[in-house]
């Protein structure tokens, strides 16, 4: 085994740690950075389930999500099929709801 050998297979590992380090930051939402998340990547998913940084992309950037107030599924705001507002319904009490929870809690278009 050469002192080359050696050498290079040191870099390889240390490029693998690097790898990993990314990989972590990436798990952790560290990145990307919010000017990569788009509001379609969001939707249909749950507040629980955001990194950080989405998390921080749905409650600070200027977009036009919302959460359902009863299971936090978020939606667009302006998809009325999904997304109901307790200005056009009566929702029991909650100030917006998905679909699911529209039918699951009773609620009923004003008219
Ligand atoms: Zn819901």
């Amino acid at each position: 085994m050469s002192d080359s050998f050696m050498h290079n297979h040191q870099a390889a590992l240390d490029t693998q740690r690097e790898d990993n380090s990314i990989q972590g930051l990436q798990d952790a939402g560290i990145y990307p950075d919010p000017s990569e998340i788009y509001e379609d990547d969001l939707i249909d998913r749950y507040v629980k389930d955001l990194t950080p940084i989405e998390l921080d992309f749905l409650e600070n950037e200027d977009n036009e999500l919302n959460t359902c107030s009863k299971c936090e599924i978020i939606k667009n705001t302006w998809d009325t099929d999904e997304f109901k507002w307790d200005c056009d319904h009566d929702l029991k009490g909650y100030t917006a709801l998905c679909c699911d929870c529209y039918e699951k809690i009773g609620g009923e278009p004003y008219v």
